[in-house]
This record gives C-alpha cells, structure tokens and sequence, in this order.
C-alpha cells in the first residue's frame, strides 16, 4: 500500500518515475494523482479532426481509412503512411522506416481504432502526425490495453513527446491500485451531511471513471476539497490575527482629524462615510485591523486613507504608506501634503500648531536625504512616512508604527506585509489595504479571505463622465489621423493627453523592465507579426509627424527615478501636452488637466488594466475620452474584449469579464501564484454558490477546532497549502 506522499519510486519503479519527474515535474503519488485528465474520450467516440492546431502535441482517437507504402528515392528505406478519420476529417500519420514496414502495415490496418499521439504539423496543406506513438484499441490489443479501455471514457492526459497520455494513465492505474487514505481530509460528518464521495473514490472516479455521473461526483469533491482547505486556511489566519495585539487609536478630540475634515472642501460621500466609519472603529480596537478598501479609481480611497492616518497620529502614532513603484509613493506624497497644507507641515513656517511632518523614504534618496529620512522615522518626528519597498529593509526604524497602509496589494506578498507588521514594536499595527481593481465576491473570499471587506460603490459627486471609443485601424485608416487631431484640439483648448503604448522600444529586446510594470500584459494577440508599438518609436514618430510643435514628453520605467518624477512633474504642472508613456502611469497618478488618453495597441491590455488606465483621465471637471487603437480585426475575441470595455464603465462587470476570459491563475496575480497550483478544478466565477458555502464550514470548524487536532487529514491539505505559496514566495525571492 502506499500513501499520497509516497515517492513515486516506490509505487511506479524507477524508469516511469524518473519520466514523471522530467517531463511533468510529479514527484510522489499525491502529485501524480493530482494530475488530473483533460477531457474524457467516450470509447469508440472519436475526436474531431477540424480542431488541430499545427504545433500542438495532441491524443486522438480515430480509425484508419487506409495505409500506403512509398518507397523513399535516395535511401533504402521507405514511408508507411496511414489515414485515419474521425468519419468527417483525415489526419495522415507517417512513418519513416526500413524495408517495407510490414509489421506497422499489420498493425494499422483499415478498420482498426486506437489512440495517436504526437505534433501536429502540415505537409503539402494536410496535416499530418510525424512517427505518432499510438496504442490500439480494442480487439487484437494487448490485454492490459483491451481492459484499461474497458470503460466508457477514457481519460485523457496533458502529454508531453516524452510521454504519452497512455503512459500517464499506466503510472495512474498502478498508483490508485496501491492507494491507501488513512485519514481522508474531510471530516466524514461533513462528507455524509454535503452527500461527497470519500477521498479515495473521488480520485478513482476523476481517472478511472466508468461513466459522466461519476466523473461529476468526482469532480463535486475534489472542487470542495480545493475550496474548503482554503477557506479553513484562511480562517485559521484570521482567527491568529485575532490573538495578536495591537495599540488601540481611538479618535481623539480636537486633533488633526478634527481639524481636516473642518478644512475638507468637499462631503464625503455615503460610501466615504461608512467605509471611513468602519475603519475608525477597527482602529479603536485592540486587535489588529486587517482591511481591504476597494473602490474604482478616484472613489476617494486616498481620502480615508490619510483619514485613517491622522486618527492614529492623533493616538500618538505613526502611519506608514507603502506604494507599488516610486513614481506613485512620490505622487502620493505630494497628493498627501497638499491635501493637509498646514496640518502637514509641524517645524514649518506656517505649519498648524497640532501639524505632523510627512516623509517620503524611497530607494532613490541621496545619502544625506535618506539619513535625514531615517531619522524622522525612527524618531517620530514624521507621522505619515510614505515609501517603496524601501520601507521594508532593515533599517528603517520606527518610533511607533501603528497603522501601515499598502496601496495595490495585488504586488505585495503575505512574506512583505509581515516585514512591515515586525518594525511595529509593541503589538502589531493595523493594517489597511487599498485597491483600485474591483474584485468580484469569490476572488475576494479566496485571495484575500482573511482581509475584511470595505467597498466604496460611487464616485463623488462632479466627475465628469469617460466616453471610450474603439479605433479599429484595419478597417478604417483614418481614424487614427483622427486621434491625433482629436489629441490636437484639446491642447488648443489648453488640456493634456496620455498616449500609452505596451513597450518602452531603443536597444534592448525584451522590455524586461518594463514588463515588471505590466503584469498583465495581455499575451500577443491573434498572432500580429509586428512587435508592439513602442513609446521611444512613436514619441518620435508623432513629434515630426501628427503633434509637430505639441510639447511631448516621454516615461516609462527604464528612466531613472529622479528623470521619471521630473517628467510627471512637468506633465501635473501642465508644462508638457502629451505623455507618451508606458503603463508606469497605471495607478494612482493623478493629474485633472488630462481628458484624453489613447491607448495604442490597445488589445495587448488586459480587460482590468485598460479600465484602469482610463481611469486616469476624466478626474477634473471636463469629460474624459479614451481611445482604444487596435489593428486587429473585428471578429477576433481581442475585439470583443476591447468593445466591452468601451461598453461599460463599470468596474466589477469588466473584472467578472477578465475573470471569465483569463486563468484562473492570473487573476490570482503573481504574489498570489501559490495558489494556482492549488486551485485545479475550482472556478471562482462559477463555483461561487460552493465557495461561500465551504466559507461558512471552514469559519464553524476553526471556531471548533482551531489547530484542526481532530482531523489529521485536513491539517496536511492546509499545511501542503502553505508550503505551496512558501515555495513559490522562495522561488521568486
Ligand atoms: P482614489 O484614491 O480612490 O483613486 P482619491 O482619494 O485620490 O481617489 O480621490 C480622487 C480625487 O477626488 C482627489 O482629488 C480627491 O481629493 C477627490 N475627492 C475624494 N473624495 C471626494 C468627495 N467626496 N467629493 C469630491 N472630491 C473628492
Ligand atoms: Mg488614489
């Protein structure tokens, strides 16, 4: 008998598990079994031809029609060819060899079924498999074979050339035989009470199914088991969140909080005022705080960011911001000073009696500026110290941290938020976390179930609408003449522009750097040959061209920092007309006069992030247009993507979209990545009614048993959870 983490050695032999380990990276059994089959073949159903792709490595089932042999001209050798059909389609399989091949003539003769494997190319426009491996099936097969496809379906792996799906399922027959599951990871109150199929069955049913409804109970469990060890994780989390303990900030009367929302020149709206309400609370309380505050660009996160800020100042502590990238934690460092005046100006001339100091620590200062940082830090002579991940290294010291807000979790690490949590000295600091990406409810529950939730649904009042537009260069030219005259007018009009283009361009290939910038990066579309349109190219481009005489100036994130700040600068300060940027000017970035922005090749954009980038203009007082330039054409489903971004402002549907259209995995983001291994069956969109429910289990069973002493089983699925997105954390570090 063996055990999921058994070394596949023990239960394959060495050769199979050496296979394993090369071509598919499985390593014990528990790994093997959680390779699951990509599709089912009903036996004698066979697979349609009309969907093979040159290139891909492919497992299909068909008949042969016919065979032929051909003597080769310069050698002694010849090809054996033989046709086989899905009853529509034809697929040739060929074989070089000697003599005449009788034995392969034998072997594939018309009439007989089997499983071809290999990749698919073309030959004089047919396609065509190269010295397939194949197993027939069948009569005349061996008798392993005839019962291994005994069944109805047959399973069907993701395969390499170095071993067929076949293979895999050999080395799955022999593992489930062996299999022994002493302590099956639900507790078996659970699995009688949602009517789930023990551990042991769901795996022999997701590989050796003998029919759909078995395959579906199957499925129906591993998916809970994916949901519910997640969600017991995160509520485990939660729960040891709440046994540390942090400085309680009341709000105090009289203080800088007091003297800001009387200076506010504006309401708050009702989604400010409750979101901000909530957070007052959780930062009374002496438990740390660990929020998530979401809202669409310019809902007035900020706001009740530095709301929440001052509170704790007022309580006598420190506020810390961390931002994603230098241009945004200078940008906010120059949003929060100039929101406060007065109250964030303590030691200054015409600083307010109560003031604090802001200080802004990033990998860019000067010796001199970074000492000098340091020691309002450590001293407490700042209140709100606003950084990069600058903030996370040793030696920036704090005197009393008690709030660490961290703008765009999605590139931060649990490993990084805790970095931040051990600088606060006595118990822990409250922690709130903004994002401008709207997440649907289920990705929310499951990368960021052990955040409580705030949402702000609206906008303030006063801003202007974005109109967003399609410009399809295929199938009309001029329209992108159009653009630029459009861009044009508003400068005449003493407005600014964006114009972003997926790549930075000049020497280097790759655009390395850059694509730290952009982790979602749509991959190349619908097979354009070109590479993508460059900011260096068509900065130059457009200043001897269509936006001769126009002030334009280029970012992107190969600029040294200093150059970057100066840039957006000149650009906030309406000294430059048009931004030819990359996406650096994503989040955050803030600059009113900016009503265009036109966004070239458009369709390398994921849903989420062209959302995001529009949300840069539109922020004063003039409506906002964005323009979305694509060459590709109007069919293709990049098109489709584009079209409904210009359909809908709405923040949450185009995330529901993304999801839909993009991994799982993805959405996730790479700090999350951890969990894409862990999440093979489980859809967050369509699993949604399952998550919440297996939610609700995990929060009743860590009430009961927090350390999950009476289910063995379970504490190894979580503790395999945590290891996964350890390892990934390493892997990246
Ligand atoms: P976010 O951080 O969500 O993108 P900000 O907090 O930066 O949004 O707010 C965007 C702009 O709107 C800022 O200029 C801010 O001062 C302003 N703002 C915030 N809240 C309100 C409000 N309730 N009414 C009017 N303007 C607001
Ligand atoms: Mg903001």
């Amino acid at each position: 008998m063996a055990v999921v983490a058994d070394p596949l050695r023990l239960v394959v032999g060495d050769k199979a598990a050496k296979r394993l380990a090369s071509a598919l990276d499985l390593h014990t059994v528990g790994d093997l079994l959680g390779y699951y089959p990509r599709r089912y073949d009903k036996r004698g159903e066979l697979t349609d031809l009309a969907g093979l792709r040159d290139g891909d490595y492919v497992t299909v089932q068909a008949e042969v029609a016919k065979t032929y042999v051909r003597k080769m001209n310069s050698r002694s050798g010849s090809i054996f060819e033989a046709i086989v059909t899905d009853g529509r389609g034809q697929l040739t399989l060929t074989f070089f060899g000697h003599g005449r091949q009788d034995w392969r003539q034998r072997a594939l003769s018309p009439g007989v079924r089997g499983l071809f494997s290999g990749q698919v190319s073309s030959f004089h426009g047919k396609r065509q498999l190269t010295h397939p491996e194949y197993e027939l099936l069948g009569s005349g097969s061996s008798g392993a074979r005839a019962e291994e496809f005994a069944n109805e379906l047959i399973p069907v792996y993701r395969a390499t050339a170095q071993l067929q799906s076949w293979k895999i399922a050999d080395s799955v027959r022999v593992a489930l035989d062996v299999l022994d599951v002493p302590d099956d990871p639900l507790p078996g109150e659970m699995r009688a009470r949602l009517g789930l199929c023990g551990y042991a069955d769901a795996l022999r049913g997701i590989h050796r199914p003998v029919d759909q409804a078995d395959v579906h109970r199957a499925r129906t469990r591993l998916k809970w088991d994916e949901a519910f060890a997640l969600q017991v994780l995160l509520a485990q989390r939660r729960l040891a969140a709440l046994s540390f303990s942090s400085i309680p900030r009341p709000p105090v009367e009289g203080g800088l909080l007091a003297d800001f929302d009387a200076a506010l020149p504006f309401d708050l709206t009702a989604g400010q005022l409750k979101a901000g309400g909530v957070i007052g609370a959780d930062l009374a309380r002496e438990h740390p705080m660990h929020r998530l505050l979401q809202g669409e660009v310019g809902s007035g996160k900020t706001v009740i960011a530095l709301r929440a800020m001052l509170q704790v100042v007022d309580a006598a502590g420190q506020a810390a911001l961390l931002a994603p990238t230098e241009v945004l934690a200078q940008q906010h460092f120059r949003s929060l000073s100039h929101l406060l005046g007065p109250l964030g100006m303590a030691g200054q001339l015409g600083g307010a009696e109560c003031a604090t100091r802001l200080t802004l620590i990033t990998g860019s200062l000067g010796a001199a500026a970074r000492r000098k940082a340091l020691l309002e830090a450590a001293s407490g002579g700042a209140g709100i110290i606003i950084g990069t991940h600058a903030l996370l290294e040793d030696r920036v010291q704090f005197a009393d941290l008690g709030l660490v807000v961290i703008d765009e979790q999605h590139r931060f690490g649990v490993e990084q938020r805790d970095a931040l949590r051990e600088k606060a000295g006595d118990g822990r600091p409250h922690m709130l976390v903004m994002t401008a990406t709207p997440i649907p409810r289920t990705v929310a529950m499951t990368v960021f179930g052990d955040l409580d939730v705030s949402t702000l649904t609206e906008l303030p009042a006063g801003r202007s609408p974005i109109s967003t537009h399609v410009v399809p260069v295929a199938e009309r030219p001029h329209y992108l003449a159009r653009t630029w005259e459009r861009i044009r007018e508003e400068v005449a009009e003493g407005r600014q522009a964006y114009v972003v283009c997926p790549r930075i361009g000049g020497e280097e290939p790759a655009d390395s750097a850059e694509l730290a910038d952009s982790d979602e990066l749509a991959e190349a579309s619908d097979g354009l040959a070109r590479p993508p349109i460059a900011v260096l190219d068509l900065a130059a481009e457009l200043s001897a061209g269509p936006l001769a005489g126009l002030r334009v100036a280029i970012l992107h994130g190969r600029l040294p920092p200093e150059e970057k700040d100066k840039v957006m600068l000149a650009f906030a300060d309406g000294l430059v007309d048009v931004l030819v940027t990359t996406t650096v000017v994503e989040v955050g970035v803030d600059v009113p006069n900016a009503v265009v922005m036109v966004i070239m090749d458009a369709d390398r954009f994921g849903v989420s992030q062209l959302h995001q980038l529009r949300g840069r203009v539109g922020r004063g007082s003039d409506p906002g247009l964005c323009l979305l330039v694509t060459e590709v054409p109007e069919a293709a489903p990049a098109r489709e993507r584009l079209d409904a971004v210009a359909s809908t402002v709405d923040g949450f549907a185009l995330s529901r979209i993304d999801l839909e259209q993009r991994r799982e995995g993805d959405v996730l983001g790479t700090a999350q990545a951890g969990r894409k291994s862990s999440l093979k069956l489980l859809q967050l969109l369509r699993d949604e009614d399952l998550i919440g429910q297996a939610r609700q289990e995990a929060i009743t069973l860590v009430d009961t048993d927090p350390a999950l002493a009476g289910q063995p089983g379970l504490a190894e699925a979580v503790r395999a959870l945590v290891d996964a997105e350890q390892t990934t954390f390493l892997e990246k570090a």
